[in-house]
């Protein structure tokens, strides 16, 4: 996990508590969550924090303490979270944790009282169908203590193997990001042909599912593309979708990382640009929620 989001209103209904999985099988582009790509823990130095005390090297038995650019020695340090401790101006951070589902479970029963707003647990990520033994366990857990469980995925997964728990959760938010082969493989990763079978069997098989698009000006939001999705959508029975707006914090979080993402440098949308995008949806049937 990297990451343990309380009090959180998005993402499925009520109050939720949202789990971030390390870890993901697509690379794309414009993702917003680049710590989250690499399934190993890492170090993050948020540079306008430190006020080189250099305690962190105090502590470090690796020698994987630089003393300028970037603190962390990726090739040297074994991510121990020494450093992290020692650093009394929190420039330091682990990203990543290691718990069993049982720990998850006693940490999520703490928002429990909450969620009687109908809200529950959403597992995020990163890419949580990675880890469908870890994610099955910690779905009974939910189902024996009355947890609404949802789910977010790209969608690349293997169905065999997360059927199981996906057959018990109450909501599955499923990605639809670039629908042409070449530009998929491009931006976003190979797998686009077994995220769009996923996609038909769960549409059409009565599971909770809500397609979500990400809009990214340039990439998913063009004519070909929109229009690829709509005509999905449809061939697979189903009329809505939710449209996410592109920001551009997580390019904030590739330095804190030392990341090798590129920076797309995009501007956010005006209301009137994303107005017209959902517009051409609804003309076309398909519902923006
Ligand atoms: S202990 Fe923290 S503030 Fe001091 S040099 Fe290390 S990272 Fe910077
Ligand atoms: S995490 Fe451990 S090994 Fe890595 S830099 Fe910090 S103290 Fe050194």
């Amino acid at each position: 996990m990297f990451d343990i989001q309380r009090f959180s209103i998005h993402d499925g209904p009520g109050i939720r508590t949202l789990v971030f999985f390390k870890g993901c099988n697509l690379h794309c582009d414009w993702c917003q969550n680049p710590e989250a790509h690499d399934a190993q823990p890492t170090i993050a130095f948020y540079a306008d924090r430190c006020c080189e005390s250099f305690s962190c090297e105090e502590v470090c038995t690796e020698q994987a303490i630089n003393r300028s650019g970037f603190r962390i020695n990726a090739d040297r340090c074994t991510v121990c979270g020494d450093c992290v401790e020692s650093c009394a101006y929190s420039a330091l951070r682990l990203i990543g944790e290691r718990l069993t589902p049982e720990d998850l479970m006693d940490r999520v029963l703490l928002d429990k009282p909450y969620f009687g707003s109908g809200g529950g647990v959403t597992l995020s990520g990163g890419e949580p169908t990675l880890y469908p033994k870890f994610v099955s366990r910690f779905i009974n857990l939910c189902v024996r203590n009355g947890i609404h469980i949802g789910i977010e995925t790209a969608g690349r997964f293997s169905l065999e193997k997360c059927l199981p728990f996906l057959e018990k959760v109450d909501l599955i938010y499923f990605d639809l990001k670039v629908l042409d082969p070449s530009r998929h493989e491009q931006a976003v990763g190979k797998g686009l042909e077994t995220i769009l079978s996923n996609a038909e069997y769960l549409a059409k098989n009565g599971f909770p599912v809500e397609f979500r698009m990400p809009l990214v000006p340039g990439h998913t939001d063009t004519e070909e593309n929109i229009d690829a999705a709509i005509a999905f959508l449809k061939s697979i029975g189903h009329q809505k979708l939710h449209l996410l707006e592109y920001h551009n914090m997580g390019e904030v979080k590739i330095d804190i990382i030392q990341g090798k993402q590129l920076k797309l440098g995009l501007s956010r949308y005006t209301d009137e640009s994303l107005a017209a995008i959902a517009h051409r949806f609804e003309q076309a049937g398909i519902e923006q929620v």
